[in-house]
């Protein structure tokens, strides 16, 4: 059972105009389109809708959140089941796309900034394909897009994410 603290937005809002789904970028990808979930949100199909490959596709654009007639954050949505599939420890059907979210929230949550190396190197060595993509190292690195040393961490950002620990 998924509870209004677990899910913000109201799925009985939705009138199925479909206008998220048409919008989405990686909708062929997806086994639910945006609006088939919140139609299963609407109807109870939570079960469904946690083992689907939807939420772990999203790529977070809020393309279907700014297309919504009816302002619903359907990004936020996805952010909110993959949380609650996590704690209900079902599993993840693209394994990888896990693995990508836990090495970014790593690399960000040092200095508020990205270490895209770090993110890489993380990523790789846990998803155990330790050369993956590693021949376009050299060209990022040239083109400035990797660097090798971390970004300055934000200012304030350490006692901000203090705070946020202690909420
Ligand atoms: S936020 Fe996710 S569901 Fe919405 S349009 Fe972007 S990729 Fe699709
Ligand atoms: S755009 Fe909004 S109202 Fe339309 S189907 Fe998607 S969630 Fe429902």
């Amino acid at each position: 059972m998924i509870t209004k603290t677990e899910i913000k937005e109201n799925p009985y809002l939705c009138y199925q105009c479909a206008r998220c789904s048409a919008g989405c970028p990686v909708a062929e990808e997806m086994e639910l389109l945006p609006h088939q979930l919140m139609h299963c949100l609407a109807i109870g199909l939570e079960d469904r809708v946690l083992k689907a490959n939807t939420i772990w596709m999203c790529a977070g654009c809020f393309t279907c959140a700014v297309r919504c007639p009816n302002d619903i954050d359907i990004t936020s949505v996805m952010d909110d089941l993959r949380k609650k599939a996590i704690q209900q420890g079902i599993p993840c059907p693209k394994p990888d796309v896990l693995t990508f979210h836990r090495a970014f929230i790593n690399a960000f949550a040092g200095s508020g900034r990205v270490h895209e190396l770090r993110m890489m190197s993380e990523f790789n060595l846990r998803a155990g394909k330790p050369f993956h993509n590693i021949k376009l190292a050299p060209k990022m690195l040239l083109k400035k897009r990797l660097h090798v040393l971390p970004p300055k961490s934000l200012k304030g950002f350490k006692s901000w994410m203090k705070r946020l620990w202690k909420m």
